[in-house]
C-alpha cells in the first residue's frame, strides 16, 4: 500500500513555520489531555494538536475498519495493535483531511473548533503503556569508549561484542514523558580508594542519548522474526534519555549488568514518529567488521538518517549544546536488534519499547553521554553562562532533539526535555 501521506508536496490548510519538526509529511501520533480534562490520542501538525477521537466520531474516518472508540483511549497501545496497514490508512487519511485543497474540515469551523487544540491547551502523556522495556548496546563508539574507562583499552570490546546486539531488559514502570522531572537518586558506591561502600546521593548523575522503538504484537511465544521482517513490526521511533547515575553503575554492574543505576528515571519525547514517516532518509548501516551468524544478516537499508543534538540549561541561563550525533551511527540496527531478541523465541508485544543504546559518534563531539563527553570528567564541559560541567547538576534541564531533513522535507522529533532535581533528603 502505498505511503501518500509522505508526498513531500503536499501542503496544508493549517498555518505551520517552514522549519518545524511537524510537517504534514509527518503526522505522529501521541496522547494528551485537553482542556477539557479529557484523555485522547491524536496527532500533530505545525503547533497544531489534533484530536483523533474527534475526527472519528465526526466520521472523518469512514471507510477504514476501525473500532468506535479506538482513539478514546489512553495509549496507543491497541491502535498499534491493529497494525501497519491500519496505520498506512490513518496516517494517509489524515494527509488528505489537512490538504490545502480538501474543503471538508478546513470550511468547518464547528468541527474544527472540537479537532484542534493549541500546544498550550493540551498535556502530553505516555503515549503508550509500555509492557517490556529492553535497552540495547549498539554504538561501537559508545562500547568502545565505555570499555576503555571501565576495563582499559585492551579489554574496551568485550568478546561478543561484535557478534551480538548486546542488551539488557529494563525497568519500564519509571519511564516518563518529556516535560517530567527526574530526581537525583540515593545508592550505594564504591569511591576511588575507598574500603567499603558508602551510601549517598550520586555524585555522577548523566544523560544517555538514545532513541527507543515501539512494536507491535509481533510473534507468538517460541516463534523468532526474522531480520527482513522485523520493520514489519516497529510502529516508530521516540528520542530517549536513559538517565545514568555511573558511580552506582561502576560499583552495581558486575556480574549481571546494571540495575539501580540505570531504573530511576528514563524520558521520552512524546510524539511517536511512525517508521512510515522515516522511509526517505533510510541508509545503509556501517559495515560490519565482522562475519555475522545468518539469522542477523539483512538485506537493504535499515538505518536511518536522524540527526540528534543534546543541550543542557542551567537552572537559570540558556541552553548549551554539548553533542551532536546521528542515529546511523549505530553499528546493530533496529532489524538486528529485534531479530536477535525474538531468536530463542521470546514474544514481544504491542507497545514494547527497545531503546538503542547510548549513540555516540566517531568524534569527541559526536559522543552520546557526560561520561564521554568530559571523559569520566577529566575534561569539564563549559556552558554559555561561564559555568562548567562534568556530570549533570541539580536543577539542570537536559533536552534531546532530533531531526531528519533532505531537500524536500523536514520530519523531527521534537523535544525530550528532563529536569533533574535534587535528592530527596532522608
Ligand atoms: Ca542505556
Amino acid at each position: 500500500m502505498p505511503i501518500t501521506a509522505n508526498d513531500p508536496k503536499r501542503k496544508t490548510w493549517l498555518d505551520t513555520v517552514p522549519n518545524t519538526d511537524f510537517p504534514i509529511q509527518n503526522i505522529p501520533f501521541g496522547v494528551f489531555l485537553t482542556r477539557d480534562d479529557i484523555i485522547t490520542i491524536g496527532t500533530r501538525i505545525g503547533d497544531y494538536a489534533i484530536d483523533l477521537g474527534a475526527l472519528h466520531q465526526l466520521g472523518y474516518f469512514k471507510g477504514i475498519e476501525l473500532t468506535d472508540d479506538i482513539f478514546l483511549q489512553d495509549t496507543l497501545n491497541d491502535f498499534i495493535s491493529d497494525g501497519r496497514k491500519t496505520w498506512r490508512l490513518v496516517r494517509n487519511r489524515i494527509a488528505e483531511i489537512f490538504d490545502k485543497e480538501n474543503p471538508k474540515l478546513r470550511d468547518n469551523k464547528e468541527h474544527r473548533k472540537h479537532i484542534l487544540f493549541t500546544l498550550d491547551e493540551v498535556e502530553m502523556q505516555l503515549p503508550v503503556q509500555v509492557g517490556d522495556y529492553t535497552d540495547f548496546y549498539s554504538s561501537k563508539e559508545h562500547a568502545t569508549n565505555v570499555g576503555t574507562m571501565f576495563r582499559g583499552k585492551d579489554n574496551a570490546l568485550m568478546p561478543n561484542w561484535l557478534h551480538i546486539p548486546v542488551g539488557y531488559h529494563g525497568r519500564s514502570s519509571s519511564i516518563i514523558p518529556s516535560g517530567i522531572n527526574a530526581r537525583r537518586p540515593w545508592g550505594q558506591t564504591m569511591p576511588d580508594g575507598a574500603t567499603e561502600p558508602v551510601f549517598g546521593p550520586s555524585k555522577l548523575v548523566d544523560f544517555e542519548l538514545e532513541m527507543a522503538f515501539i512494536t507491535t504484537d509481533a510473534n507468538a511465544l517460541g516463534e523468532p522474526i526474522p531480520v527482513n521482517e522485523a520493520e514489519e513490526y516497529i510502529f516508530g521511533l521516540v528520542l530517549f534519555n536513559d538517565w545514568s547515575a555511573r558511580d552506582i553503575q561502576k560499583w552495581e554492574y558486575v556480574p549481571l549488568g546494571p540495575f539501580l543505576a540505570k531504573n530511576f528515571a528514563s524520558s521520552i519525547s512524546p510524539w511517536i514518529v511512525t517508521l512510515d514517516a522515516l522511509q526517505p532518509f533510510k541508509v545503509e548501516s556501517p559495515k560490519p567488521e565482522m562475519e555475522q551468524l545468518p539469522y542477523l544478516q539483512y538485506k537493504g537499508k535499515k538505518s536511518y538518517d536522524i540527526h540528534l543534538e543534546v543541550y543542557i540549561a542551567p537552572e537559570k541561563g540558556t541552553e548549551t549544546k554539548v553533542s551532536t550525533s546521528n542515529f546511523k551511527y549505530m553499528y546493530w540496527n533496529m532489524s538486528q536488534q529485534l531479530a536477535h531478541h525474538t531468536i530463542n523465541g521470546c514474544n514481544v508485544n504491542s507497545g514494547d519499547m527497545m531503546g538503542s543504546g547510548t549513540i555516540s559518534g566517531p568524534t569527541p563531539d559526536s559522543y552520546g553521554s557526560m561520561l564521554e563527553l568530559t571523559w569520566r570528567g577529566e575534561k569539564p564541559i563549559k556552558l554559555s553562562d561561564g559555568s562548567e560541567r562534568k556530570f549533570i547538576n541539580d536543577n539542570d534541564t537536559v533536552i534531546l532533539k532530533g531531526f531528519c531533513k533532505n531537500e524536500n522535507v523536514r520530519i523531527g522529533f521534537g523535544e525530550c526535555r528532563t529536569k533533574l532535581l535534587p535528592a530527596i533528603k532522608q
